[in-house]
């Protein structure tokens, strides 16, 4: 059984002069063999830059096209496979976008691998310990409060218990966040646990608690990402020192990057995204991690209906982790582009007996979508 083609494929809902909102881009990949099957796997990083790291013509041994490395392999030795990509992208790579792009190869491996034998990625992983999963809402706060408030009061309704927000721009103004807050809060009661996402917006330790005791009385579940991913001694004082959960993790990338920042962050809850952190592979060592440091994980996921899969297979294989984020984008990238699309129903995803990761594309959208530049 031979690997005969890769695809990797750069979405965009938005023209080129327009900006995209989280979840308005991918970077989805297929992996094709000569018995008829393929793989699908995905990356929620900069789709263009991971698209031509498949493309580009190869210098030397250390400099290779990923595609080249993949060709003629046999899909099944996914552990040969990763070390072959690893040895041959060392020049441009070894963190970052590299890990990323290895991340959607490691996935769509995974899915062919459970195609090839008929089975589910949790039952190769180990095997699927549990049918159910908590699901929490997370969604981007709207400059028009009439939205928000229908929006979390809708979200109460649907069954969901912990709602999260942040982005575009939340965390910049502290009167401004504070009146979302609020008026979230209100909406909701106070039987919805609620967590605020600042994407780093928070600065430091001192500014960080000065915002934190301004919106304390809102009782929230979880600050995620308060200051930059690279800040580990703001974020230990803050985890010391706040009476609420910090948590972060979703911009790193390998094994050692996860364990020094759980290691010296002290954070409650790490949040890796299998699709930028090496993909299963990966999950599973940080999930290791952070049962030794005592941090809880909770997979970051905001992207398509792939990473949804991919998130809920790896979470049915572990003994401990049973909350997963679901996505209340509106972009036909999460709500179209898997035909199949994991539901949640009262705040609950149930693990499907998936074959693979069990997603099935909508071959139209992929073509409208599709931006076609080559190199
Ligand atoms: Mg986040």
């Amino acid at each position: 059984m031979k690997i005969t083609k890769v695809e990797p494929i750069w979405l965009r809902t938005k023209t080129f002069d327009e900006s995209c909102e989280w979840g308005e881009d991918a970077f989805i990949l297929r992996i094709y063999t000569d018995n008829n099957l393929y793989g699908i796997g995905e990356s929620d990083s900069a789709a263009a830059v991971l698209k031509i790291m498949f493309e580009q013509p190869s210098t030397h041994g250390s400099c290779r096209n990923l595609s080249e490395i993949l060709i003629g392999q046999d899909p099944r030795n996914i552990k040969k496979i990763m070390d072959d990509l690893i040895e041959g992208s060392a020049y441009y790579g070894l963190s970052g976008a590299l890990i990323c792009a290895l991340s959607a190869i490691n996935i769509a491996l995974y899915d062919l691998l459970g195609k090839i034998y008929g089975v589910s990625v949790a039952t190769i992983l180990g095997g699927k310990r549990k049918d159910f999963l908590n699901a929490y809402a997370t969604f981007i706060p709207s400059k028009n409060m009439e939205e928000n408030i229908s929006r979390v009061k809708y979200l109460k309704e649907e069954g969901f218990k912990l709602l999260k927000f942040g982005g575009a721009g939340f965390g910049n103004n502290a009167l401004a966040d504070k009146e979302i807050i609020k008026n979230i809060r209100g909406a909701v009661g106070d039987d919805i646990k609620l967590s605020i996402d600042l994407v780093g917006l928070w600065k430091n330790f001192s500014y960080a608690r000065e915002r934190f005791l301004e919106i304390e009385e809102y009782n929230l579940e979880w600050i995620e990402e308060p200051v930059g991913a690279n800040n580990f001694y703001d974020y230990a004082r803050l985890s010391e020192h706040l009476p609420c959960k910090i948590t972060g993790g979703e911009s790193f990338y390998t094994l050692n990057e996860f364990e020094n920042f759980i290691k010296k962050s002290k954070v409650s809850i790490v949040q890796p995204d299998i699709t930028r952190c090496g993909g299963f592979d990966t999950m599973l060592e940080i999930e290791k991690i952070s049962l030794k440091y005592g941090c809880d994980l909770v997979p970051h996921g905001f992207s398509t209906g792939i990473l949804l899969a991919a998130t809920v297979q790896f979470l049915a294989s572990t003994k401990y982790c049973n909350l997963i984020e679901y996505s209340q984008s509106t972009s036909v990238l999460f709500t179209h582009l898997v035909k199949n699309l994991i539901p949640c129903k009262d705040g609950i995803v149930e693990v499907n007996d998936a074959v693979g990761i069990g997603v099935i594309l909508d071959e139209n959208l992929i073509e409208k979508y599709r931006i076609n530049i080559k190199i």
